[in-house]
């Protein structure tokens, strides 16, 4: 549910497979297939995305994953992007003049995002999260992420992911809106087999369920939130 103003996620996540693309090295023949189909995120992607801070800090912002841009409270002037010696390299100043001094007020990068729940590294959290909304979570279990932090995680994956789509549609509701489309319009759709594997549900199942539930999944859209995600959507999401 990206805004008028926002870049699809897909679109944002084709932009870095050509700017990542020159770094894949080794001898792989199909470099876009190991980076993913256009659009589309993998494993390797996220893990070369997260090699580089600078491409990661970009790539947050402009998928709307982290702000874009932020308003200073104190003079509702925007903010600017500085670097600094803090754990995300970067954080927000505002630079506003209020009789010939600065604001100076500062606000993490983090700030109104996902990522404030976490003391982890911005890398680590997309990562964390990536597996476990792709259910790939597996992958990362030769790594060194304490198990309670895996946990943890995955917990609370699921548990605030309705509530933060509800709140955020902006922001990660665009990610889990391409995610859905892409998923069930156009890989699952017609295919019990897979769509079966995906939510763990057959498709009559699934409709069975949605018409039992759908009132209580609809929202009604309000100021903040004009367009809320449907209630197949969110089922998808819950079911996962
Ligand atoms: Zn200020």
């Amino acid at each position: 549910m990206a805004s008028l103003n926002s870049t699809p996620i897909v679109d944002v996540i084709k932009k870095y497979q050509e700017i990542l693309k020159p770094t894949v090295k080794g001898n792989f023949g199909r470099r876009r297939f190991m980076l993913g189909k256009h659009g589309i995120a993998t494993y390797y992607f996220i893990d070369k995305l997260v090699d580089n801070n600078l491409h990661l800090l970009e790539f947050l912002r402009e998928s709307g994953l982290i702000k874009r841009k932020l308003e200073c409270q104190k003079c509702r002037q925007f903010m600017k992007l500085r670097s600094k010696r803090v754990s995300d390299r970067i954080v927000w100043v505002c630079r506003n003049k209020i009789e010939n001094k600065e604001c100076g007020n500062q606000r993490s990068v983090r700030h109104g995002s996902w990522f404030r729940y976490s003391k982890l590294t911005l890398g680590e959290v997309l990562m964390l999260t990536f597996h476990i909304v792709n259910r790939t979570d597996m992958l990362l279990s030769n790594l060194d992420f304490a198990s309670h932090t895996m946990a943890d995680w995955r917990q609370f994956v699921h548990e605030v992911i309705l509530d933060y789509v509800e709140e955020n549609s902006e922001q990660i509701g665009g990610l889990l809106k391409g995610a859905f489309q892409i998923l069930v319009r156009q890989h699952l759709h017609c295919n019990d087999e897979k769509f079966r594997q995906y939510f763990r549900l057959t498709p009559v199942l699934f409709d069975y369920v949605l018409s039992s539930i759908r009132d209580e999944l609809t929202s009604k859209p309000y100021n903040r939130h004009k367009k809320p995600i449907c209630p197949e959507e969110k089922l998808c999401i819950l079911v996962r």
